[in-house]
């Protein structure tokens, strides 16, 4: 299985070393055919504007639009910013791949970066802190009932799925823990092995690997 990273701006290097140590082979993709050659997808961090510009001007929009009917893929931060149907303060475009609303740059300006406990919540009540660190992040403000939230910062949506896309407007590659890496490996290693379960199709049905 090989997973791509999208690299043309943005954290890279953390989310290559963690997918490795995961056993996975890892591509830095920037043309359509690395994309269309991989098993999933990840949108780093970086800058949403910036990221979005260079997209265009390699015509990597529909690419990446297309992989994802599909195939899972992983925004992150930024990269969540760009798989928004909706984008505020300032609005922006954005690919439309997930149903939710998020605010650009909602807890303040780069200094005002923080690392503080999310909370993770299986079906029953039982609660897992993971460490987040957050680098001039969104918030998801508003979203569909199809789209599944997997961990919250006081309450608010941090951590997403929808179908075999994950988002998260934190920065799991740079913290110790590989467990969000690990889920969405296996998402992909499902896509896989299962086609019916990639892209971004709400499935009551598929629930989230351990
Ligand atoms: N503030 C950036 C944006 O709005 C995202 C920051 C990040 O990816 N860490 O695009």
């Amino acid at each position: 299985m090989s997973l791509g990273i999208l690299a043309l701006q943005g954290a890279l290097q953390p989310h290559r070393q963690k997918l490795t140590a995961l056993g996975v082979d890892v591509v830095f993709v920037r043309t359509a055919g690395e994309i269309s050659a991989c098993d999933g997808l990840i949108l780093p961090g970086g800058e949403s504007s910036t990221l979005l510009n260079l997209i265009d001007h390699y015509r990597l929009r529909d690419p990446i639009v297309a992989f994802a009917a599909s195939r899972p893929v992983w925004g992150v931060c930024a990269g969540a910013i760009l798989m928004a149907e909706r984008v505020e303060n300032p609005s922006q475009e954005s690919l439309g791949l997930i149903p939710m609303t998020v605010r650009r740059n909602a807890y303040g300006r780069q200094n005002e970066s923080f690392i503080a406990p999310v909370v993770f919540r299986d079906a029953g009540s039982a609660k897992t802190e993971r460490e987040a660190v957050f680098i001039r992040a969104p918030s998801i403000i508003r979203f569909a009932s199809s789209v599944q939230v997997l961990a919250d910062h006081h309450g608010d949506p941090v951590a997403l799925r929808y179908g075999s896309h994950l988002v998260t407007t934190y920065h799991p590659e740079l913290s110790a823990s590989d467990e969000f890496h690990a889920l969405f490996v296996s998402l992909c290693r499902e896509a896989v092995t299962n086609p019916a379960s990639g892209g971004g199709r709400p499935d009551e049905v598929m629930a989230t690997p351990n």
